[in-house]
């Protein structure tokens, strides 16, 4: 059986019909027998209108603290999706990004993830639990423990980053539209859906404005060769594979050969 990962955005877990939404859907897969960690982003326009609280308050926000603000975002889904699937009869178990040991850079509101230790999410799946975690955000261990958050969008940085610390094998990018399209399909209705692109031309698209996949995420799927796919969270089509040229496979393969404590050297 598989471990897959999936990450669903704002949109997508944006009320509570779409968490319990969002809940059949893990629980369809965790029945199938697969292990299934899932990352979400905080409910709708959450974490927009924690900025705009701020923004209230200072016109130039200390960073610590906006992180320390917008990370309470993604803890509101993960607690509240843990319950609908526990609803459901599926045990699982929400994490904040330090539990599940994503170690970032001390640098606020714009931190790089630089390790992940997955032993406590792999016990908890080992007992047989769907593993909730909230997305964008992580902990700096330099002297203090600091919360970071990873930028805007970052949660599916979190949720690639997962995937290849746990040699997930599948991350699957859950979002408001059907895939990766050749354009905005919100400006151009004709935009067209693509079943594959490459990551090199994910990140041009990201260059360009696209912010359908935090380039981050894109650089560690590229990296590491993790199997990625972008996905409608409201139908059951194929969606886009984002795919890494065949020397990063070979590279993941080799990575994966190695042992828990992973880090990232993209620069
Ligand atoms: P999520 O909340 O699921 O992370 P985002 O809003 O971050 O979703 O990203 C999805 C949005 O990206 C879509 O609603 C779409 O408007 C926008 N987008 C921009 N360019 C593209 C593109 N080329 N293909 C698909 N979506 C795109
Ligand atoms: N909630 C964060 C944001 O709105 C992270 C994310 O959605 O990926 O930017
Ligand atoms: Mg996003």
């Amino acid at each position: 059986m598989a471990l897959i990962v999936q990450k669903y955005g704002g949109t997508s877990v944006g009320t509570v019909d779409r968490i319990q939404e969002v809940a059949r859907r893990v629980a369809k897969t965790a029945k199938l027998g697969h292990s299934v960690v899932v990352v979400v982003s905080a409910m709708g326009k959450t974490t927009d209108g924690l900025v705009k609280l701020a923004k209230e308050i200072s016109a130039n926000p200390n960073r610590r603290e906006m992180d320390m603000l917008l990370s309470t975002g993604e803890q509101v889904s993960i607690a509240l999706l843990s319950m609908a699937l526990q609803e459901l009869g599926q045990p699982a178990i929400s994490l904040t990004g330090a539990q599940v040991g994503i170690v970032t850079e001390a640098a606020h509101t714009r931190a790089r993830i630089l390790r992940i230790d997955p032993n406590r999410l792999e016990s908890q799946l080992n007992s047989g639990k769907v593993v909730v975690v909230a997305g964008f955000q992580g902990i700096a261990d330099a002297g203090e423990l600091e919360i970071t958050t990873l930028g805007r969008g970052g949660s599916d940085t979190s949720a690639v980053a997962l995937a290849a610390a746990l040699r997930a094998d599948k991350c699957e990018i859950y979002t408001d539209v059907p895939g990766i399209l050749t354009t905005d399909p919100r400006l151009v209705p004709e935009a067209q859906l693509m079943d594959e692109i490459t990551c090199d031309e994910m990140l041009e698209l990201a260059s360009l404005g696209a912010k359908v996949l935090h380039p981050r995420a894109v650089e560690i799927a590229k990296n590491y060769g993790v199997p990625l796919v972008v996905l409608s969270s409201w139908s059951d089509a194929p969606g886009t594979r984002v795919v890494s040229p065949p020397h990063s496979r070979g590279r993941w393969r080799a990575w994966s050969s190695q042992k828990r404590w992973m880090r990232w050297n993209l620069t």
